[in-house]
C-alpha cells in the first residue's frame, strides 16, 4: 500500500577517494554516472510506487557526496520527483532541500543552478581548518577553498549554510586545533553547524592504522572536554545546543533531521538508502552497482526490513526524546531514576519535561538505557 512521506532522502554514493575516517556506503568515481545514477533513482521510486505528501516538508540529498552531480544532476532529480509526484504530489513549496556539498566541489553557477531548481540549503563538509588535519583526513580541500565555498554559497543565492566540523582529533595528528576551527567556522557566520567527535570504525583507513596501533583514538576525557568546548563557544557566539551534534541560529534547526528524531515517516531512495513508514523501517542493498543492476531489472533493491514491536519503539521514543533540548516528557515512574541526574547535573526539568544537559548527553546511552528499562517494567 503506498504511504505519502512528509520527508524524502536521497543516497548518492559517489566519492573522489575514500576519507580516512569514512564508513559509509560511497562508490569512488573520478567520472561519476550522473545520468544513470538519476535515471535509476527515478526508477526506483516509480517501481516502488511510493507517494509524497501534498506538503512536503524537506528532500535531503545525503551521501557520499551529492555536489558530485552537479547543477543539472540535481536539477533532473528535482524535476523527476515533481513529475512523478504528478499534481497530488509536491504541489506546495518545500521549505528545506539540502544538498550535502565539499567546498572543492563548488562553483558560482552550481550553487545558481541548485538555487533555480529550488535547493534552499547547503550542508558543506569543512571538518577542520588545519590543512595538516585534512590531509590526514585524505579531504580534497583546504581551509581557504572552505571559506571561498561559504562566500560563494551566499552570493550564489542560498542563505541557509550548514557547517560539518570534526573534533576528538588522534593525539599523533598533532595538538587539537578545535579552538581555532571554531572560531574560523563562527566568523563564516554559517545558520547551522554539526560538530561530531571522531570515531575510530574498523573498515576505514583509520581502522586499518588503529589495528596495527599507529594511531589511537582520543581518550574519553578530552572527547568530553572538546564536547564541552564546542559547546560553551558556539552558545557565546548566539548557537542554539538543540540536538547532541546540532547547533542552529534562532529559526534554522534542521527540518529534515528533527523527522528522524522525531519518529516522522520519511522515504529514503538510493544505494543504502534508509525509510521508515511509521511502522516498518526499511533499508536498501548498500552497494552501488548491485543496487545500479537491480533496479535496472526491475527489483526492489530492499535488503531488510523490521517492524518497529513496542518494545523497540519504547527505546526509540526515550533515545530520541533525550538527544534533542525539547527533551522527553516525563512519565510517573522516572522519578526515581530522573532525581539524581537532575541533582549531578545532566538534566532538568523544563515544565513536564525532562532535557539533557551538555553534560548528560555525554553520557545518553547509559541514560537512555536506563529508563528505557524502568519503562519497560511498569
Ligand atoms: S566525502 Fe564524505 S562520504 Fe565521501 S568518503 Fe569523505 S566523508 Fe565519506
Amino acid at each position: 500500500m503506498p504511504r505519502f512521506y512528509p520527508h524524502i532522502y536521497l543516497h548518492v554514493p559517489f566519492c573522489g577517494r575514500r576519507c580516512s575516517y569514512c564508513d559509509f556506503s560511497i562508490a569512488v568515481r573520478r567520472i561519476v554516472p550522473v545520468d544513470r545514477y538519476v535515471e535509476n533513482l527515478l526508477r526506483e521510486l516509480r517501481s516502488r510506487g511510493e507517494k509524497f505528501s501534498t506538503n512536503v516538508q524537506s528532500i535531503y540529498f545525503g551521501g557520499g557526496t551529492p555536489s558530485k552531480l552537479g547543477g543539472e544532476g540535481v536539477a533532473a532529480i528535482l524535476r523527476g520527483l515533481r513529475a512523478i509526484a504528478g499534481s497530488d504530489g509536491m504541489s506546495a513549496p518545500i521549505p528545506e532541500v539540502t544538498v550535502e556539498a565539499n567546498p572543492e566541489d563548488i562553483s558560482i553557477d552550481l550553487v545558481r543552478a541548485w538555487r533555480g531548481a529550488g535547493v534552499n540549503r547547503v550542508s558543506l563538509g569543512v571538518q577542520s581548518f588545519d590543512p595538516g588535519v585534512l590531509s590526514w583526513m585524505h579531504r580534497g580541500h583546504s581551509p581557504e577553498m572552505s571559506e571561498a565555498a561559504v562566500r560563494t554559497i551566499r552570493e550564489g543565492g542560498i542563505d541557509a549554510i550548514s557547517l560539518d566540523l570534526i573534533f576528538a582529533i588522534p593525539d599523533q595528528v598533532g595538538s587539537s586545533r578545535l579552538t581555532s576551527d571554531l572560531d574560523r567556522a563562527v566568523a563564516l557566520e554559517p545558520s547551522h553547524l554539526s560538530v561530531y567527535g571522531l570515531t575510530v570504525e574498523p573498515r576505514t583507513p583509520l581502522g586499518r592504522w588503529n589495528a596495527r596501533g599507529a594511531v589511537e583514538e582520543a581518550p574519553e576525557d578530552r572527547y568530553a572536554e572538546e564536547f564541552l568546548l564546542a559547546h560553551d563557544r558556539l552558545a557565546a557566539a548566539g548557537y542554539e545546543h538543540y540536538e547532541v551534534s546540532s547547533y542552529a541560529r534562532p529559526g534554522h534547526r534542521a527540518l529534515h533531521n528533527a523527522a528522524y528524531w522525531s519518529g516522522a515517516p520519511y522515504l529514503g531512495l538510493g544505494p543504502s538508502a534508509h525509510g521508515f513508514d511509521g511502522r516498518v523501517r526499511r533499508w536498501n542493498t548498500e552497494a552501488y552497482t548491485e543496487w545500479t543492476s537491480q533496479v535496472e531489472q526491475g527489483i526492489d533493491p530492499l535488503a531488510g526490513e523490521e517492524t518497529i514491536g513496542s518494545d523497540e519503539r519504547l527505546a526509540e521514543e526515550v533515545y530520541l526524546g533525550l538527544r534533542t533540548i525539547d527533551g522527553l516528557v516525563i512519565r510517573p515512574e522516572d522519578t526515581t531514576t530522573i532525581g539524581p541526574w537532575i541533582g549531578a547535573g545532566w538534566g532538568r526539568q523544563a515544565g513536564d519535561r525532562l532535557v539533557l544537559t551538555p553534560q548528560g548527553w555525554l553520557r545518553i546511552d547509559a541514560l537512555a538505557a536506563a529508563l528505557t528499562s524502568v519503562r519497560s517494567r511498569s
